[in-house]
């Protein structure tokens, strides 16, 4: 099957192709149509199997249909982690002008506060530098988020962003939300996760 037999419309397919890919992997075929339908997703997958992409892409063709700031967020466990998605999603948005923040320990606070002023579509973070901007970056709020994605959910536990985690969920609209969980393998402590925070999710597996 191609990106547009997924259902992803004109625009981003083209993006596709100018990224090289020319047919959705296994990951993308399966998980692309039932975040499509709106359901939320947990996905067994390893880097390398496209996971990425499988979830930006229906997140930027639903902030397509409806463009606001602080559309979606997306945890990883890594700073390099995080830029490597930022820049996917840059790539895969550059024909809709979509604007990302990301917010990574080890780095001076201020210039990521001024980015998170410009209103980005999309934040990527490391969970900490994530709830240290939420408790003290003025008029940041994510109360209108509208997909949360948890990738490599397995690394965030293993690191002990567990408790971070449970604050950060906290803080975010249940109503409304649709929720993608990506792990490289299964636990009892992801389990918790899902139910704390994904409803009646669908599983992709490869
Ligand atoms: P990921 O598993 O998301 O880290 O992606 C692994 C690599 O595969 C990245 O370099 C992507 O740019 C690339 N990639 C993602 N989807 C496709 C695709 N459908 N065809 C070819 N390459 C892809």
């Amino acid at each position: 099957k191609s990106f547009a037999e997924l259902g992803i419309i004109e625009s981003l397919c083209e993006a596709c192709v100018n990224l090289g890919y020319k047919f959705p992997t296994p990951v993308q075929a399966e998980a692309i149509p039932l975040a499509i339908e709106g359901r939320d997703l947990i996905g067994l997958a390893e880097t390398g199997s496209g996971k990425t992409a499988a979830f930006a892409l229906p997140i930027l063709q639903a902030l397509m249909d409806k463009p606001q700031p602080l559309f979606g967020l997306v945890l990883a466990p890594t700073r390099e982690l995080a830029y490597q998605i930022s820049q996917q999603f840059e790539a895969l948005g550059s024909l809709i002008n979509v604007r990302c923040a990301v917010l990574v320990g080890g780095m001076d606070m201020v210039p990521q506060a001024i980015q998170l002023g410009k209103k980005p579509h999309i934040v990527v973070a490391t969970p900490g530098r994530l709830l240290d901007h939420l408790e003290n970056t003025k008029g940041f709020s994510l109360r209108n988020l509208k997909y949360l994605v948890m990738d490599e959910a397995d690394r965030l536990l293993d690191l002990d962003f567990g408790p971070v985690l449970d604050k950060i969920l906290k803080v975010l609209p249940r109503e409304g939300r649709h929720t993608y969980l990506f792990s490289a393998t299964m636990s009892s402590k992801i389990e918790s996760l899902q139910r704390a925070s994904l409803h009646n999710p669908a599983r992709v597996s490869i």
